[in-house]
């Protein structure tokens, strides 16, 4: 068994041209493909890298406000323990106020260190003022440790502060004597522009912000700072509603509720402490190369999809052209094959056109064992009609004899030609003697009829003769000889007086 391989064809130009527009399509397709995938990988990293950049800062602001927390929560425990024992009476008092001077000192971040007894009134503070006349009993963290057995720091929402007026965290302990009665409150205070100085310093966008708020959502710090920092509650916001209800740390992309800026944010909920820190860098700030990065590309690829627009175009029109001129190739091919085949006198098939046809119907008789016949004709006396009328009448002649020659030359097969000057031949395939003989008188009659004047003639009009041969025993190569007889029977009609067929 044989194994034939397709052989691939040569594409036809139409196809070419489809294949062409097809291959520039899918380039550009796949190009703009390619790069819209570019662009979202780049996006998805911008963001990675945003949350990761994000999540340091929640970390660092995170570590700031534990350490200044806890360090006042040992403070305070300490002066409540203190008050606890050694009760508060004048000399107490003023050793307190001393060593919560020096105490206010130790810790990075807290402004005042105070102490309150149970109703209220200042007991003992870091700041060398007098005491009596104020009472801290209306304030929420004071009211909270008053109602509530609870032995762990408290930290409540911001007030203005009655030593300084500036906007102060309180950070708070309840003193209970030793049978657990409320005896107090030990207080810490640290400034709000603590933590926004320390924010200031960190790396985020102008747009972007950070932000410690209590875990009932009531702000604490923030950058950038906002006018209505007291009374703002980010509890309906979505890090508080959504988020911190599923994890104690994460990212997440969101509209801010305060400035109403979408950025990405991280969030973490302070360990021990009731308080969460968020850091966001604005979308903007994040998008804003990558979006340098997407016009470049867009650029880049409309113009190299522009080029290969043009190109594909330029070899388009090439490919089209081409088209045409096979076309007109075609055209003048089949025209060169007339010309080559014709005679271009008469329009007869020429002497080369007679040998092809002649050589391939010999084959075919000998093959076939047909018949096959072959009329040789001459004009009589035609170099003295050239004498007589000019070279041109002459010409005008030999076409005349021509038209007549086809006319009578019908079946298929047949093959009328000018055999060379004034002598034509008829090759007449499948024909046997009796009907190449009345093809060659039909000839010699139609001419006749045709009456064409010729003075130095003694028939007084232009006359033909002819020679016929025909046989059914061919052989392979014999067809010169066989010619050669037509030329010896034309001889004869010649002699024998013109204006007759001889066989
Ligand atoms: P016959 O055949 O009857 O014996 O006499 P003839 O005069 O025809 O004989 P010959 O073959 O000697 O002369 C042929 C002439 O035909 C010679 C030439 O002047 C003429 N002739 C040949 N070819 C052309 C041609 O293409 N145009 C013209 N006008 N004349 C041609
Ligand atoms: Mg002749
Ligand atoms: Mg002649």
């Amino acid at each position: 068994m044989t194994l034939s391989l397709p052989i691939s064809p040569r594409l036809t130009p139409k196809a070419l041209s489809l294949s062409l527009i097809g291959f520039i399509l899918l380039v550009c397709f796949s190009l703009i493909l390619a790069t819209a995938w570019q662009m979202v990988q780049s996006s998805g990293e911008r963001v990675d890298a945003a949350k990761i950049t994000v999540s340091n800062i929640v970390l660092a602001a995170e570590q700031q406000a534990r350490d200044t927390m806890l360090q006042a929560d040992n403070t305070l425990r300490d002066l409540a323990e203190r008050v606890a024992h050694d009760g508060s009476g004048p000399d107490q008092q003023e050793r307190l106020a001393k060593l919560m001077a020096r105490q206010v000192n130790d810790i990075e971040g807290v402004q005042g260190i105070f102490i309150f007894d149970a109703q209220g009134n200042w007991m003992a503070n870091s700041f060398s003022e007098g005491l009596q006349t104020k009472n801290n009993g209306d304030r929420a963290y004071f009211r909270y440790h008053r109602e509530h057995d609870d032995q762990s720091i408290h930290v409540g929402s911001i007030v203005e502060s009655r030593t300084t007026g500036d906007m102060v965290i309180p950070i708070s302990r309840r003193i209970q004597t030793a049978d657990g009665a409320f005896a107090g409150v030990a207080l810490a205070t640290v400034p709000v522009s603590y933590f926004q100085s320390f924010f200031k310093r960190m790396d985020v966008d102008d747009a972007g912000v950070i932000f410690l708020a209590l875990d009932n959502g009531e702000l604490l710090a923030r950058r950038p700072t906002v006018a209505a920092l007291m009374t703002t509650n980010l509890s309906k916001g979505e890090i508080f509603s959504r988020y911190l209800p599923q994890s104690d740390s994460g990212t997440a992309i969101i509209k801010s509720i305060v400035d109403g800026i979408e950025r990405i944010y991280a969030y973490r909920r302070l360990a021990g402490l009731p308080i969460v820190a968020a850091a966001g860098v604005s979308y903007e700030h994040v998008f804003a190369p990558w979006w340098s990065y997407v016009y470049q590309s867009v650029a880049l690829v409309g113009s190299i999809i522009l080029a290969l627009a043009f190109l594909g175009g330029l070899l388009y029109r090439q490919i089209q052209q081409l088209l045409v001129a096979e076309r007109e190739l075609k055209i003048i091919r089949k025209e060169l094959e007339v010309i080559a085949h014709t005679d271009g006198l008469t329009s007869l098939a020429n002497r080369r056109s007679f040998d092809l046809a002649m050589d391939k119907e010999w084959k075919r008789a000998t093959r076939n064992q047909t018949s096959i016949s072959v009329i040789l004709l001459d004009i009589d006396l035609f170099k003295q009609y050239n004498d007589h009328c000019g070279h041109l009448s002459g010409d005008d002649c030999l076409v005349h004899v021509a038209n007549i020659i086809a006319a009578n030359v019908n079946r298929p097969g047949d093959v009328a030609a000018r055999y060379g000057g004034e002598e034509f031949v008829v090759l007449l395939p499948d024909t046997e003697v009796a009907g190449a003989v009345m093809v060659a008188e039909n000839i010699r009659l139609s001419l006749l009829n045709a009456n064409i004047p010729h003075s130095a003639s003694p028939f007084g009009i232009v006359t033909i003769s002819s020679g016929v041969v025909s046989t059914c025993k061919t052989r392979e190569g014999d067809h010169k000889e066989f010619l050669l007889k037509a030329d010896r029977l034309l001889y004869a009609a010649k002699s024998k007086g013109r204006n007759r067929v001889e066989s």
